[in-house]
């Protein structure tokens, strides 16, 4: 499995290409090609699809890149380490390249809320000119994960420093239930932060509050589906994919788009 970042024109947005198929087919990176998947991010588009997508996405979020060919020889991407460090380390090593064109941003003007009690996203507008996230995370009493809340703006410095290195995570009873159905088999308590109830199982934390962390990774890859730059204040408390992704189909149609923000990258 290969994974490639291709440089892209302004305005070209991100896309998956997926170069192993007989005529290579191109899948854009946008929430409307995304397909429901349990605990993953897929696309779909041109009859193939790119799985798995949501730490890569994240790492071009968090970046800011906003124009990129990625070119993948399967259709699942690469778990590596669990979290979006690799993906930014590999971007970083190739080198940015601002472009010269006007980079579009989506405002929010009004407070848009989904879900219920049990998990919930909200955007707000935004007061720093960027976006700024707080992530509410709960696994109850009884376990090591339990409560932790993280908020901070995104830039591409505290992406790359607070949130790319969190990994992936789950319970022990969601780890043995994922093997059971012959999930995961490929992966070992050295590259999947497994947490029984004394804390992570043969491994260690790269953050006392990782957990948190990943989640706020996770919502900046979905965030950044809307293929544009978000002006908000985002707050999260227990969401996932799924609800994220609903929140920028919503953002997208109520949103206030707006050209010349700045740059591209
Ligand atoms: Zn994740």
């Amino acid at each position: 499995m290969r994974v490639e970042f291709r440089p892209a024109a302004a305005d070209a947005g991100v896309t998956f290409v997926r170069g192993d198929l007989a005529r290579p087919v191109r899948i854009r990176a946008s929430v409307a090609n995304r397909v429901e998947a349990p605990r993953r991010t897929t696309l779909r588009s041109g009859g193939a699809s790119v799985e798995m997508v949501e730490h890569i996405m994240a790492a071009l979020g968090g970046l800011g890149v906003d124009n990129c060919e990625v070119w993948v020889s399967a259709a699942e991407m690469p778990g590596l380490d669990g979290s979006s460090l690799p993906y930014v380390d590999a971007l970083t090593a190739a080198g940015l390249v601002e472009l010269n064109a006007v980079r579009p941003a989506l405002f929010v003007r009004e407070v848009t809320r989904l879900g219920n009690e049990e998990s919930w996203v909200e955007a707000r507008p935004g007061t720093s000119g960027g976006l700024t996230l707080k992530f509410h995370l709960d696994y109850g009493p009884g376990n090591a994960i339990g409560r932790q809340t993280l908020s901070l703006p995104v830039t591409s410095d505290s992406f790359r420093r607070e949130l790319a290195p969190s990994r992936t995570f789950m319970l022990k009873a969601e780890a043995d239930w994922l093997l059971a159905q012959g999930l995961g088999r490929r992966a070992s308590l050295k590259d999947l932060l497994v947490f029984d109830a004394e804390g992570p199982i043969d491994n260690e934390l790269r953050f006392r509050d990782e957990c948190v962390r990943h989640k706020a990774l996770d919502l900046v890859g979905d965030l950044s589906l809307a293929g544009c730059d978000l002006v908000a204040h985002v707050i999260a408390y227990r969401s996932g994919h799924r609800l994220n992704a609903e929140l920028v189909r919503v953002l997208l149609t109520e949103g206030d788009m707006v050209g010349g923000f700045k740059r591209s990258a």
